[in-house]
């Protein structure tokens, strides 16, 4: 059997934390799913398409990685692709009480998926897509932070 796992979130852009949990899920699992929020109601920089463009760039080496958008329900998708699990990252304690309450919203709507939460390396707790934009905004380097291919789009939406 093909052991499926999705990776749901907005990914604007995607960043070296992200990274870390997609390469430590895509070894327990036959393939791993980036699913790109399209309604994120957190005003986009990047188009869904260059979201998708920068995930599947930064994850090629991988091998068991795609990357698709959805407009519909995690569950409802997770069901459609025939995945055994979704995964979510955990940064903090704080990041736990929307995380459980997600991840129980998600048993609701299907039991038959679970959700993982998954603690990245510790050098990159800190770190979420909102204060990648800040730095590159102001100039500033955030290249330990992301792949180059999102380096670049980032230095090309900020230039002046
Ligand atoms: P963010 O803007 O916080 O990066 P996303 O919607 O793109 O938000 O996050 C998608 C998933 O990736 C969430 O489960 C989130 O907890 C996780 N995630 C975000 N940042 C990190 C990080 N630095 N390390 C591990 N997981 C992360």
């Amino acid at each position: 059997m093909n052991k499926k796992i999705i990776y749901p979130g907005t990914f604007d852009p995607i960043h070296n934390g992200h990274i870390d949990i997609a390469e430590r899920a895509s070894k327990l699992f036959d393939e791993l799913i980036f699913a790109v929020a399209v309604n994120s109601d957190k005003s986009p920089l990047f188009s869904v398409e260059e979201r998708i463009a920068m995930i599947e760039e930064a994850t090629e080496s991988l091998g068991n990685v795609r990357a698709c958008s959805t407009e519909k329900l995690v569950a409802d998708f997770a069901k459609e692709e025939n995945a055994v699990a979704l995964i979510r990252g955990l940064r903090h304690v704080s990041d736990f009480e929307f995380e459980f309450q997600m991840a129980m919203m998600n048993y609701h709507l299907n039991p038959d998926i679970p959700t993982i939460l998954m603690m990245p390396a510790e050098q990159y707790i800190h770190l979420n897509s909102s204060v990648v934009k800040e730095v590159a905004k102001l100039d500033g380097d955030v290249s330990t932070y992301v792949p180059d291919c999102v380096l670049d789009r980032l230095k090309s939406k900020y230039k002046s």
